[in-house]
């Protein structure tokens, strides 16, 4: 079909939504009217081979995941989203439908998270698929939310659960060896539900945004959970000059996390503290803006901001104190 005729393609499926989109996909540039607001952006890129892995992973969830972790990296800052532009290289191997699919997943996402998708590039490559994709969002200036605001005496909190994605993508692991081993066991993977959705589809917690606006609650500090809990800790006790203390016993762990961590002989606590791809959002807030969240079922609060000489630390149920490390999520 050709360049020209995807892009047209892309183009006759696309919505726009938004004020703020002047024109969209179809000339040089996108033309966009921030009106008034703090511009923020970000980008990610997937790799076939390093980020995904085709033979478990719908190209529909693909798609839809490469949006929803941009979107996160735009919640992280307590901002809104409100266009992706979304560029892709692709071999031949990839048949037409199979880019239906994944733009079905883009396609879903803008919906769900109500922003535009504005343009892109496209083009071939020599064997895998990659997606790169930039996201723009909007805030006033007053609330965004960086790393470097923690201060001592801040509740730490988190939302959602965490350990889950990672404990996903264990399941899928085991599940291709099996395949691979004896291609016709079809396997029963639907004790496993919540898990794999928590690795093939998660969420920007843009949902969390808006609650934290409808309290007018401004985190002081805030990242999102792509790598792990304690490496994303870390990265906000640098970024602001202090030291954190979190608890075992307040990790919010999903039942079935900790039944399948169980099955594989991890730790929950080792999946939540470590895991990757969560993308939950961890916070932190004066104690009194604590009490005007704490009501939210989103809301965990995990441990407290500490001086910096305190150092960063995890207490075990056994009130053991244990110096967070970086483990991070090392895709290679
Ligand atoms: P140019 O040669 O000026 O880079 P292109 O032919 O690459 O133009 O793109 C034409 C239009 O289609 C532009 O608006 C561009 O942003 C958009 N576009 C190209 N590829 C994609 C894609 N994969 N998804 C969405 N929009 C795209
Ligand atoms: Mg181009």
């Amino acid at each position: 079909m050709g360049e020209f005729g995807l892009i047209n393609r892309i183009k006759a499926k696309n919505v726009t939504r938004r004020a703020e989109t002047i024109a969209s996909i179809g000339d040089d540039a996108a033309i966009l009217n921030p009106i008034g607001k703090q511009v923020l952006t970000s980008t990610d890129m997937l790799v076939e081979g390093i980020h995904f892995d085709l033979s478990y992973t719908p190209l529909q969830h693909l798609g839809y995941k490469a949006v929803a972790v941009n979107v996160s990296d735009i919640a992280a800052m307590n901002a809104f989203p409100v266009q992706i532009t979304v560029s892709i290289a692709i071999s031949n191997r990839f048949s037409l439908e199979a880019v239906d699919m994944l733009y079905e997943g883009i396609f879903a996402a803008c919906q769900a998270y109500n922003i535009d998708l504005v343009g892109g590039d496209t083009t071939s490559s020599n064997s895998g698929l990659i997606i790169s994709v930039t996201v723009l969002g909007l805030a006033d200036a007053k609330q965004i939310a960086h790393r470097s605001g923690a201060k001592p005496g801040d509740a730490i909190c988190v939302t959602g659960d965490l350990g889950g994605a990672y404990l996903g993508l264990q399941v899928l692991l085991r599940e291709k060896a099996t395949y691979l081993a004896n291609p016709d066991l079809q396997p029963d993977l639907s004790q496993y539900d919540y898990l794999l959705e928590r690795q093939l589809k998660p969420e920007g917690r843009t949902d969390f945004i808006h609650e934290l606006a409808e309290f007018g609650v401004v985190p002081s500090s805030m990242i999102d959970i792509s790598d792990g809990l304690a490496s994303e800790l870390l990265h906000i006790c640098t970024a602001s000059g202090v030291g954190a203390s979190i608890f075992e016993r307040q990790l919010p762990i999903h039942d079935t996390t900790m039944l399948v961590a169980e099955e594989f002989n991890l730790s929950a606590t080792t999946c939540a503290l470590n895991g990757g791809e969560d993308y939950e959002l961890l916070f932190t807030v004066p104690l009194a803006d604590l009490e005007k969240i704490r009501h939210l079922p989103a809301v965990t609060p995990i441990g407290l901001i500490r001086e910096k000489q305190d150092g960063a630390f995890f207490v075990t149920e056994m009130n053991e104190a244990i110096a967070l490390t970086a483990q991070g999520w090392v895709h290679f």
